[in-house]
């Protein structure tokens, strides 16, 4: 690797750390990237270029000041840099000069942004006017000039790179954590390092939503009730649909059985609400595998006929409810707060850690990882929901999730 760390870059982190990240709301996601014009996207990315390296250097700070030596770990200090060097190329892109005629009508759309993003509350149908009276206002009187375009496109290539660059740092710290357990001879982590790993993965979480937004209004035409990576109407009945059938294919390839359990599906199938679908989809997975799996390690293989899952939906005003009751044995009460820890599992010898597994949600291994139920719960907690087991030793468990349906809980930042 050539890139190195300078004492001028360590000394501009230190500086940007110093700042608090600025929460940004799914709702507040939505308004701001309905229709976006260039200018739009330009503040966008102006707003980006303030926040993501406020964000990245929290996270390098952190990194270098982990408990136990554990900075030292080749793998810790491998995605540190990572971090860093993200840090350097938004902090170090030219800015475009802009004429104070141009400049006059971002300050306009920055007017017209914090009007709406700022005001959840303004009605929709408001808000619709308010966005038609902008964009006949804005599209009659002048086209964006080849500068800011020229800057969003550069912006958004650059976050493409860094998005790729940082694939792995999930398998990475991973590593950082077996390092740290092999030269310490230590078989657990301590709820320190649990508490870190909780911090670092949600703030990554938030990292990549607003990258992965931002690249997706920049890149991607115009889908129906898609704005960016989120789905305004995010089908629930369909999802789980997919979610079982992934699930239970790998299931059945996993365990080479003719058939996996079958999954009762109990679900409206008009609900839907405002989500990112692909957040959805792996806690569904997660959850319906290691239900799949206690199921078919407790009935044995192979069984005639295994015991079904059950995967029921409950539509309330402030949440809605996934229930996943399966009839594997349960979990004995003792081990329940493991489950929530990085690495715990009870597969008894862990798949090859490989560090492409990230970059596709499904190609994750049956199990074994112990990342499933932790990395789940985050990525529900994220946007004001959560994720509990409920177990009946001897019987089998409950996973109970529950998704906030009013999108308007501001991030968890660390
Ligand atoms: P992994 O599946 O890779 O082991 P998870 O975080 O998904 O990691 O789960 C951690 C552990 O929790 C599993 O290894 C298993 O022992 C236990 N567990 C999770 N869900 C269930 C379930 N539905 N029934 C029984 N045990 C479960
Ligand atoms: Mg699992």
């Amino acid at each position: 690797m050539s890139w190195k760390m300078t004492p001028k870059l360590a000394e501009r982190i230190q500086h940007y750390a110093r700042f608090p990240p600025t929460g940004v709301s799914l709702r507040q996601m939505v308004q701001f990237g309905q229709h976006p014009s260039p200018g739009t996207l330009f503040r966008g990315a102006q707003f980006l270029g303030e926040e993501l390296p406020i964000r990245l250097a929290h996270r390098v700070q952190e990194l270098d000041h982990l408990p136990d030596g554990l900075s030292n770990m080749p793998s810790i200090q491998k995605v540190k840099n990572w971090y860093a060097q993200s840090f350097e190329e938004i902090t170090s892109m030219p800015h475009p000069k802009l004429s104070p005629e141009v400049r006059e009508i971002l300050y306009s759309t920055k007017h017209h942004l914090s009007e709406n993003t700022h005001n959840p509350a303004l009605p929709v149908n408001e808000q619709k006017q308010a966005n038609k009276r902008y964009h006949y206002h804005f599209d009659n009187k002048t086209s964006w000039p080849a500068e800011i375009h020229d800057f969003n496109q550069r912006f958004t290539r650059m976050l493409i790179g860094i998005k790729r660059r940082h694939d792995a740092v999930v398998t990475t710290i991973a590593q950082g954590i077996n390092e740290y357990k092999h030269s310490r001879q230590r078989m657990q982590i301590d709820d320190t390092i649990q508490a870190f790993l909780d911090r670092f993965y949600m703030s990554r979480i938030g990292i990549r939503i607003l990258i992965g937004q931002h690249i997706a209004l920049n890149t991607e035409k115009p889908r129906e009730n898609y704005v960016g990576i989120i789905c305004t109407k995010t089908n629930v009945r369909e999802l789980a649909t997919d979610a079982i059938d992934n699930a239970r294919f790998i299931c059945e390839d996993h365990y080479g059985i003719f058939e996996a359990p079958k999954v009762q599906l109990v679900c409206d199938p008009d609900l839907s609400f405002m989500y990112v679908p692909g957040h959805l989809s792996h806690m569904l997975f997660e959850i319906l595998k290691n239900s799949l799996r206690a199921v078919v390690e407790k009935e044995g293989i192979p069984a005639d006929e295994y015991s079904p899952v059950k995967l029921i939906v409950a539509a309330g005003k402030e949440d809605i409810t996934i229930k996943i009751s399966d009839e594997g044995g349960g979990i004995p009460r003792s081990a329940i707060p493991y489950v929530w820890t990085y690495m715990y599992t009870t597969v008894e010898s862990t798949p090859d850690l490989d560090p492409d597994f990230n970059k596709s949600d499904f190609k994750a291994p049956m199990a074994g990882f112990g990342y499933g139920l932790p990395i789940s719960r985050l990525y529900a907690r994220y946007f004001g929901g959560d994720l509990r087991l409920i177990s009946m030793e001897g019987y089998g468990t409950d996973a109970y999730l529950h998704l906030n349906r009013l999108s308007s809980s501001s991030e968890p930042l660390p």
